[in-house]
């Protein structure tokens, strides 16, 4: 057939797990845990096994996970939405992000994304016939400029794409950005996709600065969170987005035939874990960020370059007083010869991004996190 989208392989993540694979490398490319989730969550999902929670969920989600995400969200951001209307239960955020996409985007549409960014969302916005605008975000800070972003607006301008804490260069907006962002939009029919995936991940203090927190941003915005993320589940597949009921109607037509429902007794599981056990999301901060400062300790004798980390299980790190390869080669060249897999960032650019900065992901055992910065240090 013709190829809807001719200029995409395989993804990076699959590209460079299956290297590490070949060559038998530490894995610190995809993001994943190289760690089980909670034993109460695995225990939970038995339990709905075995007393026969076996058939279609909801389409939308279950009600006691629904239920116990509004909770979770009034705790963490202050804010009630309605567990019928706004929140629907999804496979992983990705399945979120192509909704919500599809659900906004029509041909001619223009949708703006920072890159680096994350790689689904472009496909899904090609798909739908819209127009992607990437605003570029310079090393080392990888701020927004604001001036930059409102001279890329035009009357087509239909979604802005925002990630934050971001992979993968792992900045984290403050509360002051999302603010800017509302006054870009306020005035315009402009809707914001806001992945939120890393959100219990975030080493900001002043915490994480969801879009949520915004009374009047929230009415215009799709709020994408993973239970893969937040529970080192990212083989459940489980993610959930929330918006307004009206855009929140018209994302649920598409999930209704996408995936219909999610796997029901994963969704009481995950229920179960977060009515039980909201000390969990509460100390992920202070959980990865040991394991942050583990790995950059590990690389400090080293000559890569750490950069800081304010949020996401990702450190980036600059390479250049090691090599001159650009990126794609020097993370070959490291997966073969160093026996380390890492992820090149131009990847995630539409334009060159000629930097020698590479992200590696810390979800991992201190063990393996002490292997990989031994091995990083003999280049
Ligand atoms: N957005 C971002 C920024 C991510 O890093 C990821 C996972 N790597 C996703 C979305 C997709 O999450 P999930 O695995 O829940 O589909
Ligand atoms: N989000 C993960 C990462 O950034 C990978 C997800 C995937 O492999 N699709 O590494």
């Amino acid at each position: 057939p013709q190829s809807k989208l001719p200029a995409l392989g395989t993804n990076i993540f699959s590209q460079m797990s299956a290297l590490a694979q070949k060559h038998n490398a530490i894995n610190l490319s995809q993001g994943f845990p190289d760690f089980d989730g909670p034993e109460y969550l695995r225990q939970r999902l038995s339990v709905h096994v075995a007393e026969g929670s076996n058939q279609y969920a909801p389409m939308t989600g279950t009600a006691a996970l629904r239920n116990a995400i509004v909770d979770k969200t009034e705790q963490a951001y202050g804010y009630r939405p309605d567990a019928e209307t706004d929140i629907t239960i999804t496979s992983g955020a990705t399945e979120a992000l192509y909704i919500a996409i599809t659900a906004l985007v029509s041909p001619g549409d223009e949708v703006i994304s920072f890159d680096p960014s994350y790689d689904c969302y472009a496909p899904a916005v090609q798909l739908a016939g819209g127009v992607s605008k990437r605003i570029q975000l310079l090393p080392p800070e990888f701020r927004v400029d604001w001036s930059k972003l409102a001279d890329q607006i035009t009357d087509r301008t239909k979604v802005i794409i925002i990630n934050t804490p971001h992979n993968p260069t792992a900045t984290a907006w403050s509360e002051q950005d999302v603010e800017r962002l509302w006054q870009i939009v306020a005035e315009r029919n402009i809707f914001v996709i806001s992945d939120e995936v890393y959100e219990h991940i975030c080493f900001a203090q002043d915490g994480h600065a969801s879009v949520l927190r915004h009374p009047q941003l929230r009415q215009r915005a799709i709020t994408v969170s993973s239970f893969g993320k937040t529970f080192h589940m990212t083989g459940w597949r489980v993610g959930y987005c929330q918006a307004p009921a009206a855009i929140s109607a018209e994302l649920r037509k598409i999930h209704q035939f996408l995936t219909f429902a999610i796997t029901t007794p994963v969704q009481l599981a995950l229920a179960d874990m977060l009515r039980e056990h909201p000390e969990h999301w509460q100390a992920l901060p202070e959980f990865y960020q040991a394991k942050r400062d583990r790995l950059a300790q590990g690389l400090a004798k080293s000559r890569l370059k750490v950069l800081p980390s304010e949020g996401t299980y990702f450190l980036l790190v600059d390479y250049s007083e090691v090599s001159d390869l650009d990126d794609v080669a020097f993370c070959q060249w490291l997966v073969e010869h160093v026996g380390v897999a890492a992820i090149p960032l131009s990847v995630f650019c539409a334009d060159p991004f000629p930097h020698k900065l590479i992200r590696l992901c810390f979800a991992k055992k201190e063990a393996t996190l002490d292997a990989a910065a031994e091995r990083l240090c003999q280049l």
